[in-house]
């Protein structure tokens, strides 16, 4: 029995690792365990499973092992994998399939990059680009990391890297609206 709750999404295991593949465009049946990806990785010491690891829990049907690990969550989506695999398995894709399926299924095994993503995201939505100074300060508020980086503030805004000034784009409606396409896409994940 699964200890996955997809209650939310109505799924079994095997329909979700089916949605994952497609969502990554990735045939499982294509890898056959060399471990270039896992050799290439440079994030592979933080993860709990190597992208060969990943790969093969989906592979053997074990989601679970697949929505609980680390491995998603702290992949930098470098794409090094990808470019080195000898079967063309596109495994950054996966990663963040994988991804938004834990997100699906209620799972967050890495918090930070999480918020991360939630605040950049909203950041492009209202103002249609990215101020550094509001993601960072939102980001050690919401992360609990009240002090992170606040040493280097002035530095920071003294080369111009960060700026009280919020710009934003003209059109912002376009850009809303074609970040809330790419969310429905994604599931409504980021
Ligand atoms: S490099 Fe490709 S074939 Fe080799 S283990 Fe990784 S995904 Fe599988
Ligand atoms: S995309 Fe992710 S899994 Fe692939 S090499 Fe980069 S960090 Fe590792």
């Amino acid at each position: 029995m699964s200890r996955i709750d997809l209650s939310r999404t109505g799924e079994t295991d095997l329909d979700a690792i089916a949605r994952i593949s497609r969502e990554a465009a990735v045939r499982l049946a294509d890898c056959y365990q060399c471990g270039t990806c896992s050799a290439g990785c440079p994030m592979s010491h933080e993860m709990d499973l190597t992208p060969r690891q990943l790969i093969h829990a989906l592979q053997l049907g074990l989601l679970h092992r697949a929505l609980e690990a680390r491995s998603p969550w702290v992949c930098a989506l470098c794409q090094v994998c990808s470019v080195r695999c000898p079967q063309e398995v596109r495994i950054a894709d996966l990663m963040l399939a994988v991804r938004h399926a834990a997100k699906r299924a209620g799972l967050r095994p890495v918090r930070e990059p999480d918020v991360f993503d939630d605040i950049f995201v909203n950041n492009i939505r209202s103002r249609g680009r990215n101020n550094e100074a509001l993601l960072a300060g939102f980001f050690n508020l919401k992360s609990g990391h009240l002090t992170q980086d606040v040493r280097n503030a002035p530095r920071m805004a003294a080369r111009g890297m960060i700026s009280p000034r919020f710009n934003q784009v003209r059109d912002r409606a376009a850009v809303r609206n074609l970040v809330d396409k790419v969310l429905r896409k994604g599931g409504g994940t980021v």
